[in-house]
């Protein structure tokens, strides 16, 4: 089947899935539960995970032939489709004429420089491999600038496995987090405090008790990996007034609404702010177009302080690696307004079929917005912070999931995770999961 053909839903029935279980077996022998990251593994769902052999557009095919319309869209950066030409011909190019240097060149300049032109507040950029690697730096670097420890985060919001962001557990003013992971030593954690989403008193609160220690409050720009749960009207005002007020620095988390939300992120969409701008930003996935590259970035007075100018350390072997530079500075030059537009319309008509067959259902259900992002609780809304996203019918998504995913829709594997679409979700990929959805809906119900 081509990629403008159209596959009825119920398409993947019967085609199996045993190359997938096939892989899962041989890659759990050598691979801790089969898999590389953990949201891979099916765990929140159940089942197998599928193995993808190829993608094209909209469209992923799995190691047994079965094609899905892709809802992941590898967690963003694959914004404008799978193997797109122009990505594809500036990363053969490149390639062509070698792969890793370990000196600077061109490419990373000009990644740099399309970052910088397109956020204001962003004077500077050093690009690292990781989203993770991006927030580990900028709070290094927070903390080389105001000279103290204490980070504050939101309960919910994630910025990567670094040690002391990794601390996520119990909502309420100025917990003391308590590591989510074992492994992250309680001395880190307890540089961290954590705080609910949406709740400015309890910001207000931290930062009187606790405001000469801190060096700064890290939040999603938009946060969309509890989900999709917006900024409520004046909550990133406030914070870039309290962190001024007492010395400590914003660091505007953009790795998943970076140049996704808007061409300058959810910065674009909420921005400018009365308040000022952050004054740290972070960035990945759409910034790689599907390659290990990722940046901070911010004031140059801040970044002035990064080795070897300043004293803080900051290193990479592969950073700004040219390859990965090309592919995305091909993906971000192709992000032009027409493929922003298709975003918005994909994701409106995929949302709002869903809304109705959710609804044709009875199934309790909101979907929430960051620009064309978007990510549907199965609870009714609107949900405000991470307690509330806790309170959502897992079960309905779980029996949801499955029901898509046998139609042919690969849905992120978790009712907390943002639904990805792309400018290459034409008509037809749109309708495929418009037609797969009244059944899905009744499977959540628990009726099909
Ligand atoms: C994905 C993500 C990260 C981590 O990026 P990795 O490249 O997976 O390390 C950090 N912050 C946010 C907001 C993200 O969505």
């Amino acid at each position: 089947m081509t990629s403008g053909e159209r596959s009825g839903p119920g398409s993947n029935a019967g085609s199996g899935i045993a190359g997938s279980e096939a892989l899962l077996a041989r890659a759990s022998a050598v691979i801790p539960a089969g898999v590389n990251s953990p949201v891979r593994a099916f765990r929140a769902v159940g089942g197998t995970p599928r193995f993808m052999a190829s993608g094209q557009g909209a469209w992923l095919t799995d190691v047994d032939g079965n094609r899905y319309v892709d809802l992941i869209c590898s967690w963003g950066p694959m914004i404008l489709g799978h193997a797109h030409p122009d990505v594809l011909r500036a990363v053969e190019q490149t390639a062509a004429r070698g792969f890793s240097f370990g000196t600077p060149s061109e490419n990373e300049v000009a990644l740099a420089e399309e970052i910088v032109a397109r956020i204001d507040p962003v004077e500077q950029v050093r690009l690292v491999n990781s989203g993770t690697e991006a927030t580990m730096s900028a709070i290094r670097l927070a903390r080389g600038y105001t000279q103290r420890d204490v980070i504050v985060k939101f309960s919910g919001c994630y910025h990567g496995h670094v040690d002391a962001l990794l601390a996520s557990a119990g909502s309420g003013v100025a917990t003391f987090a308590l590591p989510d992971s074992a492994g992250v030593p309680r001395s880190s954690a307890a540089e961290t405090i954590v705080l609910p989403y949406n709740d400015l008193a309890a910001v207000e609160a931290a930062f009187a008790e606790r405001g000469h220690e801190i060096a700064a409050v890290i939040t999603e720009a938009a946060p969309g990996n509890m989900g999709v749960v917006p900024p409520a009207p004046g909550f990133t005002e406030g914070l870039r007034r309290i962190t001024r007020e007492h010395g400590a620095l914003l660091i505007s988390d953009e790795v998943m609404t970076g140049f996704r939300c808007s061409r300058s992120g959810f910065y674009g969409v909420e921005g400018p702010y009365a308040a000022g701008p952050a004054d740290l930003f972070t960035f990945g996935k759409v910034m790689g177009g599907g390659f290990p590259t990722a940046a901070f970035g911010g004031r140059a007075e801040v970044m002035a302080l990064l080795a070897p100018a300043g004293p803080v350390y900051q290193a990479g072997t592969l950073s700004g690696n040219p390859v990965a530079s090309a592919a995305g500075l091909a993906t971000l030059r192709g992000c032009t307004a027409d493929v922003y537009a298709r975003l918005d319309s994909a994701a409106r008509a995929i949302a709002g079929a869903a809304s109705d067959a959710l609804t044709t259902a009875s199934v309790p259900h909101t979907i929430q917005w960051a620009g064309s992002m978007f990510s549907i609780f199965f609870r009714e809304g609107p949900v405000r912070n991470y307690d509330e996203a806790k309170g959502q019918d897992v079960d309905a998504f779980r029996r949801f999931f499955h029901a898509m995913l046998e139609q042919g829709v690969h849905l992120p594997p978790s009712s907390f995770e943002a639904w990805f679409v792309s400018a290459a979700h034409d008509d037809d990929a749109v309708a495929h999961v418009v037609d797969a959805l009244p059944a899905a809906a009744r499977a959540a119900a628990g009726g099909a």
